[in-house]
């Protein structure tokens, strides 16, 4: 078995051969660009596990800051779901209940989203961060659209064919990884959930 961050390695090749086949200057994406770094989402037991390790091995003053963004969501969350508590585990809610929360703060920025625009767990980010910026072609279950919110603003870029990448094996591989994770107390969650409490 693949390690996780090499499996999520694939994902990255995946928006490297886009990027690639887009030509110079038609993604967008960059650091300074946070438009998709905004909203509530929930990341798998392996994404926890990986967002965790991407925060422990910050400077300490840089953790405390991401730590402190997301106890101020995890605030946020209770202002909305006073029922979930800690270790907010999305598997124990109602889904309709955590569309509402992500409904409810659509706009809020992630908690690891530093105020220069960069990410500061960029290479722990989880596997949905490294899908977002092209639509993807999965081979098996059809297409999924880019998430880029603001992809109108870049005729060229809106205008990509969908890059093909076999997320059926990708997501096999992850069950798998997620199950190890769960194995060491780790679930499905946010990544303000992932980060805030103690472990
Ligand atoms: S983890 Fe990083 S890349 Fe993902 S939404 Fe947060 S700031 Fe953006």
């Amino acid at each position: 078995m693949t390690t996780y961050r090499a499996l999520l390695e694939t994902l990255d090749a995946w928006f490297a051969r886009g990027r690639d086949a887009a030509g110079p200057d038609v993604i967008p994406c960059k650091r300074a660009c946070s438009a998709c770094c905004h909203g509530v989402f929930d990341i798998s037991a392996a994404d926890a596990e990986l967002v965790a390790t991407g925060l422990a091995a910050l400077p300490a003053e840089e953790a405390t800051r991401v730590r402190i963004r997301a106890t101020e969501q995890l605030r946020e969350y209770a202002t909305h779901l006073p029922e979930w508590t800690s270790p907010w585990n999305v598997d124990a809610l109602d889904e309709r209940a955590f569309d509402a929360l992500t409904e409810a703060l659509a706009t809020a920025p992630c908690p690891a989203l530093e105020d220069d625009g960069g990410c500061a767990i960029y290479a722990s980010r989880p596997a949905t961060c490294r899908m977002t910026g092209l639509a993807m072609d999965t081979v098996s279950v059809g297409c999924l659209d880019n998430e880029c919110p603001i992809q109108s603003d870049f005729p060229r870029y809106a205008a990509l064919a969908p890059v093909p990448f076999d997320l059926m094996a990708f997501e096999d591989d992850a069950e798998r990884h997620d199950a190890a994770a769960a194995a060491r107390a780790f679930h499905t969650t946010t990544i303000a959930g992932a980060i805030a409490p103690p472990r």
